[in-house]
């Protein structure tokens, strides 16, 4: 394919000029389509997801008894109204927002905190099942809370898991690897956070540092792996295990809705607005929720006005041949879960028919609205879990068809918190910008 310039983009498409400096723009994606045809696209569907979702029910007994602060083994966040931030928000940028405000508690899941709990913690257990499978060690059984017994603790020191990362998924690949009993390596970019390095190394996971960014952390990790073949590599970029445990998300969601007696169709539409780094965990429970919920739920990924390498991904058609480097982007951003100069492609092309858009957000909006969700709710999130929150004033403002309807409800994908020390935290919360 032949590469453009920076200037012959900006030509084809005008908003990339905003994008190049650095301001907060909106993008909507002129190939969103209807799910049901957007599914002759990919060879992705539904059965995955119910394979995914069984396969979890299937480990649930052994994460009971390995994390008890799981409930009974169900990694799941609570789905919460936020009322007083909808206020805080309708003040902050003078605009009403109609319909309802919920916050997904990704930072409140169990085991790692964060939304990587999701697909990270799902690929460790499905490449954990296959071991224990071609080994014959499943008893007749077929009780999973087996997988915490010294035998499988001895087959799983036998072999390794590696990922490479910018923090979150190393935490939750780490934390759920040391535990089966694996050797588990992190490579980690250089703008990971020291805490979560110590974190993993207390747990007894390998951790590798890189000074360059994340892209070439993970580079360096799969080039490791794959010269072991007792190695397997988590692939934040290309694996249908990550993108299918965030994709079960979904149906959970749409459980969680109706508890709420919220109602999903053409008169009450939903809004999801979901930080964006690689692509996985966004693109993973976008997918889930479109094939949940149907044509009514409208995704949006949010990203860092320094990264937005999906956006630039997607709207050039290039997903992974560009990055945000090539037009003039640093990709330096204090939202470390979402420092990634070039997206996944697997996600970038999977999402082209399921996707309303993707918008910007200036870090220092980030830790404005950190704050006032902290003092608003009492809800603590990590500054990159604060990108959605920008979500229902972007597509509010950028008068998107029915959101602004009385009975649109928008929910903020709040991506990780909990895991954060509260040093840290603290001085999140008192950051001035500069
Ligand atoms: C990883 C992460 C994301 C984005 O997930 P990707 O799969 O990288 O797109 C968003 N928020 C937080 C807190 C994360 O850790």
């Amino acid at each position: 394919m032949n590469k453009k310039t920076q200037s012959e983009w900006l030509e084809k498409l005008p908003l990339l000029q905003s994008v190049v400096e650095q301001k907060e723009v909106l993008w909507c994606n002129p190939s969103v389509e209807w799910v049901a045809a957007g599914l002759l696209k990919t060879h992705l569907s539904k059965v995955d997801i119910v394979d995914a979702s069984d396969r979890l029910e299937r480990f649930a007994p052994y994460l009971a008894k390995a994390f008890p602060d799981t409930d009974k083994g169900v990694i799941e966040s609570p789905l919460t109204p936020i009322p007083k931030m909808k206020r805080e928000l309708e003040t902050a940028y003078a605009i009403q927002i109609p319909g309802k405000l919920l916050l997904k508690q990704d930072n409140a899941l169990p085991i790692s905190g964060s939304i990587k709990a999701r697909g990270g913690i799902y690929e460790v257990l499905k490449h954990a099942e296959t071991l224990a499978i071609n080994s014959q060690l499943l008893d007749s059984t077929k009780d999973y809370s087996q997988f915490d017994t010294p035998v499988f603790r001895e087959l799983f020191a036998k072999h390794k898991i590696a990922v490479g990362s910018t923090g979150n998924l190393g935490l939750s690949i780490g934390i759920m690897s040391a535990k089966l009993g694996f050797h588990v390596t992190v490579h980690m970019s250089a703008d990971a956070k020291q805490w979560k390095k110590d974190l993993l190394r207390s747990k007894g996971v390998h951790v590798v540092e890189y000074i360059d960014d994340y892209s070439k952390a993970v580079e360096e990790g799969r080039r490791q792996a794959e010269a072991d073949p007792s190695c397997h590599f988590v692939d934040d970029e290309n694996s249908t295990d990550l993108f299918m445990g965030y994709a079960v998300a979904g149906e959970r969601v749409a459980a969680q809705l109706k508890e709420q007696n919220i109602i999903v169709d053409e008169a009450h539409p939903l809004f999801v607005y979901l930080p964006c780094g690689v692509g996985g965990g966004p693109g993973g429970v976008a997918f889930g929720l479109k094939l949940a919920l149907g044509d009514h739920v409208h995704c949006l990924f949010a990203e860092p006005t320094h990264s937005p390498c999906m956006m630039i991904g997607m709207m050039t058609g290039m997903h992974d041949q560009v990055s945000v480097a090539d037009f003039g982007l640093d990709n330096k951003t204090a939202a470390d879960g979402l420092a990634v100069g070039t997206a996944s492609a697997f996600v970038g092309k999977t999402m082209e028919p399921f996707l309303t858009g993707c918008y910007t957000v200036e870090d220092q909006t980030l830790f404005t609205l950190l704050k006032k969700l902290a003092d608003s709710e009492d809800i603590w999130l990590e500054p990159s879990a604060l990108a959605g929150m920008t979500g229902p004033v972007q597509v509010i403002q950028s008068k998107l068809p029915s959101a602004d309807f009385k009975n649109t409800t928008h929910l903020v994908w709040g991506t990780g918190g909990n895991m954060v020390p509260a040093d840290e935290m603290k001085r999140y919360y008192n950051h001035t910008g500069k």
